[in-house]
This record gives C-alpha cells, sequence and structure tokens, in this order.
C-alpha cells in the first residue's frame, strides 16, 4: 500500500483522537529548565575531590576583556569552543578535598554577594553531602572576590564555624597593606576592600602558608603569581597519584588556554602571570597530570596536550562507577 502524507496524518489525528481519551490522566511534561545539583567527585589515590559548582557571571562586553587581543580575534576563539560569542560566561567551580581524616575547601565561592546565575555554592555543597560545620580548613588561592566572599555573609557572619582559614602569604601581605591600598590605582582599590570585608574581622586567627610546602595533609601549595601577587595553585598527593588545581592560571579555558599570551583583564601583572601560566601548563601537559580550573565548564576538570605553542584542554572522562 502507498502511504501517502494524508493516510499517515489521518492515522496520526486517530492516535492522538485516542491519548484525548486519556488526557484527564496524563499531563504534558512539564519544561525542566533545572540541572541536577552541580557536584562531581574524582578519586586521586585515597583522597577524595568533590568539585561544587557556584554556578556562572556574565562578562557583558567583549570589547577589553583581553588586553592583548582585538575584539574579532576574541569572538573567533569564543565561536571554536561553541559558547556565546557576544558575551563571556565565567563559571566558578570550588573543589572539596576529604582526605579521609580531614575535610578541606579549596576557595569557597561568591556567598550570598553573588551574580543571579551564581550565588547555589552553599546548595550544590549540601546536595553532595557536606554541612559547612565539618568543614576543618578552608585554603585559599588568592584573594578575589569570586574565591573569598563565601567566607563571610553579607550580615558579617562566617560561614564555616570551625574551620582553619589558611592564606597565602604574599597575598596576605599585599592586600592588607594600608600603604599599598594609599598608593593603589582607583580600579585596584574595589579589591582591596573586598579583602577586607572578609579578613580583617579574622586577621588575628587566620594561617599564613608559604609556596613549595605543604599546606594541609596531601595538598602543597605552587607559587603561580601574576594574576595576583600571592596567587596560588596546588597539587594533591596520594601514593602515586596527584592532581592540580590550577586557580586562575587561566580565566575561561576556550580563551587562554588555547590563546596562553592573551592577557585577561583580571590579570593584575600580565607578564608575570603569562610566564606562570607557561610553565604551569607546561609542566600539568608533560607530566599527563589531571587539572581542575576554577573558570572552565564544570566539572571543571581534563588534560592539558601541548599543540606547538597552545594547549588544549581533554575534559576528563566521567567517572565510573556512577
Ligand atoms: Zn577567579
Amino acid at each position: 500500500m502507498l502511504i501517502s502524507r494524508r493516510t499517515t496524518m489521518t492515522a496520526l489525528l486517530g492516535t492522538a483522537a485516542a491519548a484525548t481519551l486519556q488526557a484527564s490522566a496524563h499531563a504534558a511534561a512539564p519544561i525542566s529548565g533545572q540541572q541536577a545539583p552541580s557536584f562531581y567527585r574524582s578519586k586521586v589515590g585515597d583522597i577524595e575531590i568533590t568539585a561544587i559548582s557556584d554556578g556562572y557571571a556574565t562578562f557583558p562586553k567583549i570589547d577589553g576583556f583581553v588586553r592583548n587581543a582585538t575584539p574579532d580575534a576574541v569572538q573567533a576563539a569564543l565561536a571554536e569552543g561553541f559558547v556565546p560569542t557576544d558575551k563571556v560566561q565565567i563559571p566558578f567551580t570550588t573543589l572539596v578535598v576529604n582526605t579521609g581524616g580531614k575535610l578541606i575547601l579549596i576557595d569557597s565561592g561568591n556567598g550570598d554577594l553573588a551574580a543571579p546565575t551564581s550565588g547555589i555554592w552553599m546548595k550544590n555543597f549540601r546536595a553532595a553531602g557536606f554541612t559547612p560545620e565539618e568543614v576543618d580548613m578552608v585554603v585559599i588561592s588568592h584573594f578575589h572576590g569570586d574565591h573569598i566572599n563565601g567566607l563571610r555573609l553579607k550580615d558579617g557572619t562566617a560561614v564555616f564555624p570551625k574551620a582553619e582559614i589558611k592564606v597565602p602569604e604574599p597575598e596576605f601581605t599585599f592586600w592588607m597593606s594600608d600603604d599599598n591600598l594609599a598608593k593603589a590605582p582607583e580600579g585596584l582599590k574595589g579589591n582591596f576592600n573586598v579583602a577586607r570585608r572578609v579578613f580583617a574581622p579574622m586577621a588575628k586567627d587566620v594561617t599564613l602558608y608559604a609556596w613549595e610546602k605543604e599546606v594541609a595533609p596531601g595538598i602543597v601549595a605552587h607559587a603561580a603569581p601574576g594574576h595576583t601577587p600571592g596567587h596560588t595553585i596546588f597539587s594533591i598527593n596520594s601514593g602515586k597519584a596527584s592532581f592540580m588545581a590550577v586557580s586562575d592560571i587561566t580565566n575561561v579555558p576556550v580563551l587562554f588556554v588555547r590563546n596562553p599570551d592573551w592577557a585577561v583583564m583580571f590579570d593584575q601583572d600580565p607578564d608575570t602571570a603569562r610566564a606562570s601560566r607557561h610553565r604551569v601548563l607546561d609542566m600539568v601537559s608533560a607530566d599527563k597530570m589531571q587539572v581542575g580550573f576554577y573558570h572552565a565548564n564544570f566539572p571543571a576538570t581534563g588534560f592539558i596536550t601541548k599543540d606547538g605553542g597552545r594547549y588544549n584542554l581533554v575534559p576528563a572522562p566521567w567517572k565510573l562507577p556512577v
């Protein structure tokens, strides 16, 4: 039998009529518009790492986002990464490191000082099975608001009541200096205030840590200055396994892993940041080390391969069992 479009339509309408009889029992499925809570586990030897998403913020202008590239070149790079080309979306991902004996956070997210598409850190943290009271230690990579505002609510409440707060010594010294604040350019003064809002009330209680030393069990702090004076990355080590939390060694990888000589507007000392970026990306690609980025798309973990003077971020395979 030749099936015409018309016979097909009639058949479909018949099915539709039958379906109508059950309409009172079956509503159409609503569009969800939601993801599941965004947390993701990785294993490094005996250590469990949980990536916790704090959503993202949108930088609305391409112009000026990269100091040394034209808007056209930036848009072409965004298109190559299949992300919107008329703005830059910057995701936030913190890490919870469970050593078996201690529960340690690396950076705290935006807290309640967040963009409308952010501020979901606590919900995701709790969904991953954690509570703020059980955090033993928070280790901070640098003093930009998206990394430290989660330590203290707008109303002043400390979020992790029992945690030791550990910060890079050069970062604390730079941002808490009244001299540095007095001579800072206007554009940088806001960041001094962010650091003071969070740390001034607890200044006598924070622990300053040094580079190239263990900052927590299994976690070594490494120098990666340039983005800020005390910007720090962390290797997480257990047995023969290690993982590198590369903090803000790049802003979004689609722009700055692919174009490591580009300077994002947030890099305080672009030349030093560029040198740190090349050194770290060279090392993790040579060592085939799994990395975690603060500003990559969730779950923000993968491997770096070298491609001439550029690099690629290859997402880590999804861990089984689920
Ligand atoms: Zn950042």
